[in-house]
């Protein structure tokens, strides 16, 4: 029987060390929600690095986490402290993260970090190598692992390899500064099948195939001279139903059932009735925008002193890669920031910034995209941003507002936010403003829209047509050579 084999950086499960014991703690994220659903259909396994590192671990902690891994059907790939920093925290996400993002003054070349993404890749090709059939299917997920669909290509032809990358493709002009650009190139090539969220990113792609390579490219095919390489846009999707029914179970549920968190978010709304609440949700990323966002906000509480009192922000920043200088610095910079607008335009009764640095679990999301009026979006980089269309499926009321950046991969289906440019704080600004106005039969026309698109194409659909294309270019393949 064919079989699926997915690759990704981490397993979907993380791996916690209890003193001696091991615990297998399950993934919530989308990646892992999407793939379930297709990886139940076949028989394969899931290869990515259990989140330890191998340094650390004792060779009876090792057996063991092998052993409850392989009973997920889970193949790990261990990595050593040394491999975690170069790789991950160097290659990963201080070369290709900047770099792909279009912070081009943020991207490192250390040849040491390279030296060591090509060897954890190799260490990921030799995994799937060791347990892939000659016409099982691979599914490769994203910017840790570029080399891999080569190196297994090379070693198995007939496997049929599919990639998707959840992060934007840049242009030309950002792709090419990179020393290492043919190799990523051609490592990317040896997939037979390659997804990108948006059709902007594909266009970037095959402008850099073309450029750099120089391959033949029709349609969304390029004539590479061993086989036809199908491109596409898959827009990932989110469990739209899970949001919206956990968000529905919030409308019904009585006085007791009720979360503290709940009861604190209503008694606030209730202390004044025509308070707006709105949202902002992302990792502490330079990416996000976040200081921008301030300032915008800001500028709307300068410009529009009527709303103060009336108007308050909620901020989640969650941690994200904080042993990096260049996050560190953010955090810094949206500390000082939070605390200057709230010192300027709060007083005893209004704080119009409430800002929490830290993660919050599931139930506390939907109930904060349950409660806020407007979710305030702005990063000025996103390969696509879940958070918007995790909003939208919370949205039972059929109401609320979403300013959303024209940068994140999400603004290509979300066209009924309010779209803005997240480097101009004045326009952010009239946004909230606007959003804030909207009324409420405007809200709804949009948002009905919106949920219509997002629980259309959800993350299970998002899979199966990955999955379909991986079928469909074998077919193109065949009536190609
Ligand atoms: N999220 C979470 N805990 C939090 C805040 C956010 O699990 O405290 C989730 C959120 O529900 C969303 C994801 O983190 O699914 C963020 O995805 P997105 O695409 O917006 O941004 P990314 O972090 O992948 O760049």
């Amino acid at each position: 029987m064919t079989k699926l084999h997915i690759l990704s950086n981490r397993l979907p499960f993380s791996v916690k060390k209890n003193d001696e014991k091991i615990e297998l703690i399950p993934s919530v994220g989308g990646l892992a929600t999407g793939m379930k659903s297709v990886y139940g259909q076949f028989e394969g396994s899931w290869i990515g690095w259990p989140g330890v590192e191998l340094d650390t671990c004792t060779t009876e902690q090792l057996l063991e986490m092998n052993a409850m891994l392989k009973e997920e059907k889970c193949i790990p790939v261990h990595l050593t402290h040394n491999e975690t920093l170069h790789y991950y925290e160097g290659f990963c996400n201080k070369t290709i993260w900047p770099l792909f993002h279009y912070f081009t003054q943020y991207a490192e070349y250390d040849a040491a970090d390279w030296e060591s993404y090509v060897n954890v890749n190799r260490k990921f090709a030799d995994a799937a190598l060791s347990i892939i059939g000659d016409d099982d299917y691979i599914w490769i997920h994203d910017y840790h692992l570029l080399l891999v669909p080569q190196m297994i290509k090379e070693t198995k032809p007939s496997v049929t390899i599919g990639f998707f990358l959840h992060i934007p493709f840049p242009s030309f002009e950002v792709f090419r500064l990179l020393p290492w650009r043919m190799e990523i190139l051609n490592g990317l090539l040896g997939a037979d099948l390659i997804g990108f969220h948006t059709f902007d990113y594909e266009r970037h792609f095959f402008s850099c195939v073309r450029r750099l390579i120089g391959y033949d490219i029709t349609l969304n095919h390029i004539n590479a001279p061993d086989r036809l390489i199908l491109v596409d846009a898959f827009p990932m999707g989110i469990d739209y139903m899970k949001f919206h029914e956990s968000s529905r179970h919030l409308d019904k549920q009585s006085e007791n059932e009720k979360s503290d968190f709940t009861k604190q978010l209503e008694d606030f709304i209730l202390q004044s009735p025509d308070r707006k609440l709105i949202l902002s949700i992302d990792r502490m990323d330079y990416t996000k925008g976040i200081p921008h966002r301030l300032k915008a906000f800001a500028n709307f509480l300068q410009n529009y002193p009527e709303y103060r009192q009336k108007v308050t922000l909620i901020m989640l920043a969650v941690p994200s890669r904080d042993e990096v200088e260049h996050y560190q610095l953010l955090k810094k910079e949206v500390d000082e920031l939070v605390g200057k607008i709230n010192g300027m335009f709060g007083d005893i009764n209004y704080t119009p910034i409430w800002y929490f640095y830290r993660s919050m679990p599931y139930q506390n999301l939907v109930e904060l995209y349950h409660a806020c009026d407007v979710a305030l979006i702005t990063p000025v980089r996103d390969g696509m941003n879940l958070v918007a269309k995790e909003y939208v499926a919370a949205r039972t009321g059929i109401d609320g507002c979403i300013i959303l950046s024209e940068m994140a991969g999400a603004a290509k289906e979300l066209g009924e936010a309010i779209l803005v440019n997240p480097n101009n704080d004045n326009e952010i600004a009239e946004a909230i403003r606007q959003a804030i106005s909207m009324p409420a039969d405007e809200q709804q026309e949009r948002m009905e829209r919106l949920q219509d698109r997002i629980k259309r194409y959800d993350v299970f659909k998002w899979a199966a047509e990955f999955v379909n294309s991986m079928h469909k270019v074998q077919h193109l393949q065949s009536e190609y050579n």
